[in-house]
Order: structure tokens, then sequence, then C-alpha cells
């Protein structure tokens, strides 16, 4: 089984004030942690710097949550794969729901992004996963392969990238999908990958998101093929995210 990885999504949320958040983490994540889990913290790209610097040398990976897909340019507001590396990043999350719907983003886009990513040297978290409408119309699978097919590069290895299965109506919402639904999309996934990657597909992390908290984590954690978790809102307390952690 890959090494399990709980990465925290800040979304639009933070200020310089929260490297004391981060402060929290990094002193929480202590030896038995260490040993279990890996930890990356996703904040806004203006404490990139910031973050990268308070870690210094703590095992604590920083990431961005987004990139454009060329390395520099005309792009008025965007960041490129690069910038975020030389900010300090080592990874960042392509495809979550919030940038293809708010953002128009396509599967395609977001396969030029998670090669941005890697040619900048940033391992990418490609986010999908299903509407409401699409999981109660039976869609669940589909949806998920045809985003599996369209936003993964054709040379994904479980060194250089990671899936991030969230479904949309999971997210923020206090909702999440039963053990067993969980159990079949993750297994879904996995029979993709390999499909796809051979023996490296057994090898690519697959994170679950979706209203993950401290008190829910050990059982979604627990199912096979769930190698971590993509934590939004319960990533901005240092207690929480370190509790879902320690789920591990
Ligand atoms: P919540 O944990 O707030 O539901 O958000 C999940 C998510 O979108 C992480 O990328």
């Amino acid at each position: 089984n890959p090494r399990p990885l709980v990465a925290g999504n800040w979304k639009m949320n933070g200020l310089k004030a929260s490297a004391r958040t981060l402060g929290e983490i990094i002193a929480g994540y202590d030896a038995e942690l260490r040993d279990r889990v890996d930890l990356l913290v996703c904040p806004p790209a203006t404490l990139l710097l910031a973050f990268a610097a308070a870690v210094n040398d703590a095992p604590v990976a920083i990431g961005g949550q987004d990139c454009h897909a060329e390395p520099s340019g005309a792009f008025t507001g965007d960041l490129a794969a690069e910038m975020l590396a030389d900010a300090g990043a080592s990874a960042v999350i392509v495809g979550h729901s919030e940038r293809r719907i708010y953002h128009g983003e396509s599967d395609a886009d977001v396969r030029k992004k998670a090669l941005a990513a890697r040619r900048a040297g940033l391992t990418p978290i490609v986010c999908i996963g299903e509407t409401r409408e699409e999981r109660d119309s039976g869609r669940t699978l589909e949806v998920v392969g045809r985003q599996l097919d369209g936003s993964l590069p054709d040379d994904a290895t479980g060194e250089n990238l990671v899936v991030a299965y969230e479904p949309v109506w999971a997210i923020g919402t206090g909702l999440t999908p039963t053990v067993a639904d969980v159990a079949e999309v993750h297994a879904f996934i996995r029979e993709r990958l390999v499909a796809r990657y051979g023996e490296e597909g057994a090898a690519i992390r697959i994170l679950y998101g979706g209203s993950v908290k401290p008190a829910n984590a050990k059982e979604l954690l627990a199912v096979a093929n769930v190698d971590g978790a993509l934590v939004g809102g319960a990533s901005l307390a240092a207690a929480d995210f370190l509790g879902i952690a320690a789920a591990y």
C-alpha cells in the first residue's frame, strides 16, 4: 500500500497571522505521526513563501491550489507551476471541483495543468468527483472514469501524481458517502489506474475528500484503496487537521 498522505486545502482562507496554525501543525506532527503519514498544507498563494520559510526543514510539505498550464506569459492574475515551485511548493492541487465549476475548467485543461506541475517538478493532486445529480442518476462511475481518462497524463506514476476523489455534494456540506460507496469508487479508480499504468497504477495514492473530520476520519481512511485525505474546512484548525492524520 502507498504511504498515506493527509493534505489540507485551505481554499480562499488564511492571512499572515495563519502562520500560527502552521506552527501548531508542525509542532504536533510528532515522530509517531511522521512514521505513519505524510502531511501537506496548501495555503492561498499569498502565503506560500512565508509558509515554506516557516516549515524550514520540518517534514511538512507546502503546496499550491491551482496553476496555469504555461510557464510564463500574458496571463494576468494567473500563477505558473514554476512560480509555485520557486515559492517553495512541492505539490499543487489541479482540477478541484471549485475550479471546474467556477472557472469552467475541462478535463483537458486539468491534464495540461497536471503536466505543467510535473514540468515544474511539482506533484499534481488531480481532483475528480461526481455531482449530486450525477450520483442520483447512477452515473458516478461513468463520470469518474471519464474524468480520470481526460485529466491524467499518460505517464503518471506513484511518485509523480496523486488522485483525489471528491464527490462534489460532499464538499463543505457535512455529508459523506457511505463506507461502501467510498470503497466502490476507490476500487473502481484503482482498477482504472492499474489498467492504464500497470504496476505504477497500484502505487498512485488515491485520496478521499469531502467533509472529512476527526470524527469520521478513522472509518473513511480505513477503506481499501483510500490512501489519505484531502481536507478543506477541517484543515484550517491544527487540532482537527492533526486529529485526521492521527486516524492512521
Ligand atoms: P471540505 O473538507 O470542507 O468538505 O472540503 C473538501 C475539499 O474540497 C478539499 O479539497
